[in-house]
């Protein structure tokens, strides 16, 4: 079995500001390596020359090249364990492919590994890289690797990195624990809070150290294959359901009637003037200057508190949920960045000015269902279900709350607020605990569908999911569209036949 304990360090000064400077460094080295593999996604090779296909000048030549299956670059794994070539040099030949500079026989190698290899040269070139230990860069690759991955599974393209969202590094090997001090190579022994003991028989995998608005944090990956993975319930064996139903006045309504109340963590009455009053100070204070970092500490070090406040509050309910007498948790199936998209432009025809939207009334919308999280508590509930040996069932919410429960009739009007009243019968009952009751016997459906044609079968009735409609684009989305490098779907291509379709 596979987990992580956070632990919180307490490095020396010169620790913390050798771990800032790496952090630095890490970042610059990550972008550089992903501006790589775009500016080499751009490039062409023509007439003798390599090109940017963006701004059809002159480029410098491959150091790696992205694609899903393979690269090119150093494509081929030496055979006769040459030193490294330098970087640049072996970029400057076309292969010709009668006259390959390897046998070919030896696999490609990946856009990670071209890099990870180029590890020594950028030493050579920045001595100061030198000070991080080799694994961390290593592993600096490979975060890259993983964000191309996930892009490639239908995520966002990976980003440039900034101060903000570029805080951790990790070790692969060499760190060892004893006591309450943990020993990190190149940067020495460290001491931690000893919160919870690692139990016996674990082993360290890897460790991560990130900074966080109150200190440094490390999270250690820690490893038993002699215990068994939590294993989920068989819906088969399945036989009490409950249904949750997710909102913004209570945060979940319970099949059984419960509701459990959302305190809005972020977005109350009281933190947000506290959060404007101290986002004030920082914009008052004279730029770059001391008190400004200092003003900007505080309102991180709140920010900090309102995410560890919502932490432990997710965790009590998630436990007192999962702990009912039931087998199955169904819960909705939500795309929130999809509930969280901006509303689309409205542009006057005659004048070509903007026209009132209705953003800034759903900006307050967007920011409570932010504040609730709902995403990370599924996940906690699904983390705790397994850990007891039930299942979270994810279900289609398509019109849960506006269907009515004793004829089935479906119809905005028949909701007003937290009252259901039908249109067509007259039913009445709390819409939101309807909700609930209607997610509830869908998993039940699910359930019953599943035990008469087997696990693999979906239902092909109203919780399947729809296939989508191609949306037609506007003027606007466009223009703004980035080409995504190593993306075939970005420039109209078509995944499955690679042909360009026309899509203006
Ligand atoms: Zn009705």
């Amino acid at each position: 079995m596979l987990t992580n304990y956070v632990y919180k360090l307490q490095p020396n000064v010169t620790q913390s500001h050798e771990m800032v400077r790496w952090i630095d460094m890490l970042r610059s080295h990550y972008n550089w390596c992903l501006n790589d593999r775009i500016s080499q996604y751009n490039q062409k090779f023509i007439q003798g020359d390599y090109c940017d296909i963006r701004t059809k000048a002159e480029a410098c030549p491959i150091s790696c090249f992205v694609s899903k299956n393979g690269a090119s670059g150093e494509p081929w794994k030496q055979d006769n364990q040459n030193t490294i070539v330098p970087m640049g040099e072996y970029c400057l030949l076309p292969y010709d492919l009668n006259n390959l500079p390897y046998s070919g026989k030896t696999p490609r190698r990946s856009v990670g590994d071209i890099q990870i290899t180029a590890l020594p040269v950028l030493k050579v070139a920045r001595p100061w890289y030198a000070e991080i230990d080799s694994t961390v860069l290593q592993q600096n690759v490979k975060r890259l690797d993983t964000a191309y991955e996930n892009f490639f599974n239908g995520n966002g393209f990976p980003k440039f990195k900034n101060r903000s969202n570029f805080t951790s590094f990790t070790y692969q090997v060499g760190f060892k624990v004893s006591g309450n001090k943990i020993y990190l190579p190149k940067l020495g022994w460290m001491r931690f809070y000893d919160s919870r003991p690692i139990p016996p028989g674990f082993v360290i995998k890897a460790a991560t150290v990130r900074k966080r608005q109150d200190g440094w944090y490390i999270s250690v990956r820690i490893e038993d294959k002699t215990v068994p993975d939590y294993v989920p319930l068989p819906l088969s064996e399945v036989n009490k359901v409950i249904g949750c139903d997710l909102g913004i006045v209570k945060l979940i309504h319970l099949s059984d009637g419960h509701q459990i109340d959302n305190p809005k963590f972020a977005t109350n009455k009281k933190t947000r003037r506290i959060l404007k009053v101290r986002q004030r100070r920082v914009s008052q204070k004279k730029k770059n200057s001391n008190n400004q970092k200092r003003a900007s500490r505080a309102v991180g070090r709140l920010h900090k508190k309102i995410a560890d406040k919502r932490q432990a509050y997710q965790w009590e309910i998630a436990d007192a949920i999962v702990s009912r007498k039931v087998d199955a948790i169904g819960v909705e199936h939500l795309n929130i960045a999809g509930i969280l998209r901006r509303c689309k432009v409205k542009i006057d025809d005659n004048t070509g000015r903007f026209l009132p939207n209705g953003q800034s009334r759903k900006k307050y919308l967007n920011r409570a269902i932010s504040d609730a999280s709902w995403n990370e508590l599924i996940l906690k509930i699904d983390y705790l279900a397994a850990k007891q040996g039930k299942i979270v069932v994810k279900i289609n919410p398509k019109n849960s709350s506006i269907e009515c429960r004793n004829c089935g009739y479906i119809d905005k009007a028949s909701r007003d607020n937290e009252k259901f009243i039908c249109s067509q019968c007259g039913h009445h009952e709390h819409a939101d605990i309807g909700a609930a009751k209607t997610i509830r016997d869908r998993v039940i459906e699910l359930i019953e569908y599943q035990k008469v044609h087997g696990d693999c079968v979906e239902p092909a009735d109203k919780t399947a999911k729809r296939p989508k409609k191609r949306k037609e684009k506007s003027a606007r989305s466009t223009l703004s569209k980035r080409v995504e490098p190593g993306n075939p779907k970005s420039k109209g291509e078509n995944p499955e036949t690679g042909i360009q379709e026309d899509i203006a």
